[in-house]
């Protein structure tokens, strides 16, 4: 079975065609600037050079129809045609209270996928559009839906609620939800594996550290705590997200400013974090090239960072009683040996000792980066979002032809 990977955006849509028999990626691209007239494709299949086209892609309707003409195109395409591609599965960041786990998406599911748009306004409705688009362009497909949230419904209600008058749950919902659940997921089930070692027996910390930048605390196999909020901007810092402020903060800034909502929100999403402490960039390498060149504010905000990540990693093995596995993954998480022992130096009182020269090893497997005396086993374990989504709908949609 052939399974496309579709994660629509407002203004863009990657996507990746998997083939299922061995996993194995067989096109992948993505088209920017939909809604404007010089649209932007890149398109790459597997063996073949990278294409570009500029375009008016003016909606999502006609996005998913140019990924399908390169798709199938005779010498940029990965299939003959349409009819190999039996199943689409969709990234859908927000699944509220309702889904806790990947389903097949049917008229319930997109009905209440549309009456969660209030909790993430940004982001589901784009997918809602995608969804749609690829019903126009492939009738009777069927498709599924994997949720960012999903893993995280397993919390207790000590750790989603918030210490804010309940009526605010019970009307609006205002609760922890967490995002990179699938993730999460995925890399604390690979990392039990590495080790040997059922994924229920361990105490496990995940660092999901990329551009956005979650912890979460794994206990008995399950989401017990994570640090993303009922939006993606609580917890660590981010590199252009806050993470944790005081609350106040916001009212203050709005009077003494005289900002808008909306101009504080978009200040504390995408002028904060690492970008706005080393006034250098929200990325990981070029604030680490910067610090490494002596910049002063480039090296305040890594050593922020990283401490904030420390600390996370400390409460969660409080919140648990003990921490016998930590993970780091994602773009910063799997590729900057800097970070995870800026992070690691802090944590030598859990028994944690890291070993350097693994901690310098790249990959793209799983590996682990402490010492073999360490009680504390820390690995790096590459992520896969878009596999995780394949796996899923492939797995549902065979289920529901059976
Ligand atoms: P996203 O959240 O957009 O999926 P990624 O997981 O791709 O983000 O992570 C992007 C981050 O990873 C950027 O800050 C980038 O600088 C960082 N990163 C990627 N490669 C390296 C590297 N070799 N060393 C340090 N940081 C890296």
């Amino acid at each position: 079975m052939k399974v496309l990977v579709i994660n629509a955006g407002s203004s863009s849509l990657k996507y990746q065609l998997y083939n299922m028999v061995d996993e194995s990626v067989l096109a992948s691209g993505r088209v920017e600037r939909i809604g404007m007239d010089s649209s932007i494709v890149t398109h790459e299949a597997e063996g073949k050079p990278e294409v570009r086209s500029v375009s008016e892609i003016l909606d999502h309707v006609t996005a998913v129809k140019k990924v399908l003409e390169m798709l199938t195109h005779p010498e940029h395409g990965a299939v003959a045609s349409m009819s190999e591609i039996e199943a689409v599965g969709h990234r859908i960041v927000h699944g509220g209270e309702s889904f806790k786990s990947s389903v097949v998406v049917t008229p319930e599911v997109k009905l209440e996928i549309r009456n969660l748009f209030d909790l993430a306004p940004l982001h589901n409705p784009a997918h809602m559009m995608g969804i749609m688009a690829v019903e126009t362009n492939m009738p009777n497909i069927p498709q599924a839906v994997v949720f960012d949230t999903a893993f995280h419904q397993t919390m207790p209600d000590t750790s989603y609620l918030y210490p804010i008058p309940r009526v605010l749950y019970r009307r609006h919902k205002v609760r922890r939800y967490g995002f990179h659940g699938t993730s999460h997921q995925y890399v604390s089930e690979q990392a039990a594996s590495y080790l040997g070692k059922p994924l229920e027996s361990l105490k496990m910390v995940s660092c999901h550290i990329g551009n956005g930048a979650s912890c979460t605390a794994i206990l008995d196999g399950k989401s017990f705590d994570t640090s993303m909020g009922m939006t993606p901007l609580e917890g660590l810092m981010m590199g252009t997200r806050s993470g944790d402020i005081d609350p106040a903060i916001v009212p203050f800034v709005m009077n003494k400013e005289e900002l808008t909502l909306t101009e504080v929100n978009s200040m504390l999403n995408k002028h904060s974090g690492m970008m706005a402490i080393s006034g250098i960039s929200s990325d990981m390498r070029e604030v680490s090239e910067a610090m490494e060149e002596g910049d002063r504010n480039a090296k305040l905000a890594f050593d922020m960072y990283a401490y904030r990540v420390r600390k996370y990693v400390g409460a969660y093995a409080a919140a648990m009683n003990g921490i016998d596995t930590l993970v780091f993954t994602a773009g910063v998480g799997e590729n900057s040996s800097l970070l995870r022992k800026a992070v690691c130096e802090g944590l030598t009182f859990l028994g944690l000792e890291l070993d350097e020269s693994r901690n310098a090893v790249r990959s793209k497997e799983p590996r682990l980066i402490s010492t073999d005396e360490s009680r504390v086993k820390v690995l790096v374990v590459p992520t896969n979002e878009e596999l995780i989504i394949a796996r899923d709908t492939y797995r549902l949609i065979t289920a529901a032809a059976q």
